[in-house]
């Protein structure tokens, strides 16, 4: 699992994406990058294996990459090596399409033979440079629309995905779209952001909406349009986020520890606060087993996902160490 982050808005990007990435970080991470469209519509891009504080120095805190719309992404591997070249955000070889991408691409090596005998050429391991470049493969198929383009490559793969993707002909938007990967855009005056977790973007705006399975979703600077597989536009109500980062935070840190210390540290996938609500299920997602548990008092109606990597045991091993944190997270808040 990793972290994305997406803003665009009127102030600089790349402060506000290094800012997202570090309330990410808890996640888990071995590389980060950054996109940032510059004036012309196409991306510079900053990459770095290890801390996100490589990539911070080496953009000067994002001050080298000027720009007011881009993405960001911390990278947990799961395909290719740990590496600048694996890292994200990967593009298609022209520049129109830049992306990132959280989850896996299970048919990755049947679509990658696809896009090779269409002429594709690939330079990493991963299974995302595939998810770009068959978005590229049906922009330039379908007139140059990204909705259509992405929704075709949505039908195509197979896995889990959060993917944040930015256009060189649709300057200042980025587009969001999902499959059993978390996802949340905030929206303020003149802004639109997304994240992997609200964490991320709680000090910009509370004002939240919360992409579903299989969605879309269009940001422009402080608006946001939704559409379904069918390209066919859609509403969302907007959540009003009522916690704070601080309780987050608490939160996260308490559950982490003692998921770590319960269990060991190597069966410990990645932790996230993810929704309001009153109601708990359990179950399992492939290829990560996973846990949604959900604090139903008043004062802090916060719901978590405990993610669990291969090799953690599946729903088996889920489920008992969910129940357990959100016990402890419980009695903590007695
Ligand atoms: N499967 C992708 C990769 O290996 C994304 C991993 C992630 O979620 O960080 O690059």
């Amino acid at each position: 699992m990793c972290g994305i982050v997406g803003f665009t808005g009127h102030r600089q990007a790349a402060p506000v994406l290094l800012d997202g990435l570090s309330k990410l970080e808890y996640r888990g991470y071995d590389s980060a990058g950054l996109a940032v469209q510059q004036e012309d519509g196409t991306a510079m891009i900053v990459k770095a294996k290890g801390r996100l504080k490589v990539l911070a120095d080496k953009t000067e805190q994002g001050a080298t990459m000027p720009g007011t719309c881009g993405v960001g992404h911390t990278r947990w591997a799961t395909h290719g090596e740990p590496s600048e070249l694996n890292a994200h955000p990967h593009e298609s070889d022209d520049g129109l399409v830049v992306g990132v991408h959280n989850g896996i691409i299970e048919n990755y090596q049947e679509l990658k033979q696809k896009l090779l005998r269409k002429g594709y050429t690939f330079y990493s391991g991963t299974d995302t440079e595939v998810a770009i470049k068959l978005v590229d493969y049906y922009y330039k198929k379908y007139a140059h629309t990204p909705v259509d383009a992405i929704n075709h490559a949505m039908v195509r793969m197979r896995g889990s995905y959060a993917l944040a993707l930015m256009f060189k002909d649709y300057p200042e938007e980025i587009y969001a779209a999902r499959k059993d990967s978390p996802m949340v855009i905030g929206i303020a005056d003149g802004e639109s952001y997304l994240a992997s977790d609200v964490p991320a973007i709680l000090k910009y705006t509370r004002n939240v909406y919360y992409i579903g399975n299989l969605e879309l979703a269009r940001l422009q600077k402080g608006k946001v349009t939704f559409f379904n597989l069918d390209g066919d536009e859609i509403q969302k109500d907007l959540v009003e986020i009522g916690w704070s980062a601080d309780t987050c935070r608490t939160l996260q840190d308490m559950m982490a520890n003692n998921v770590a210390k319960t269990y060991g540290q190597s069966q410990f996938g990645s932790l996230a606060v993810c929704a309001k609500s009153g109601t708990a299920e359990v179950g399992t997602g492939s290829p990560h087993a996973w846990f949604a548990g959900f604090l139903n008092d008043s004062e802090h109606p916060l719901a978590f996902v405990v993610l669990v990597e291969n090799g953690g045991g599946g729903a088996s091993t889920a489920g008992p160490i969910a129940a357990k944190v959100l016990q402890q997270a419980v009695e903590n808040f007695d």
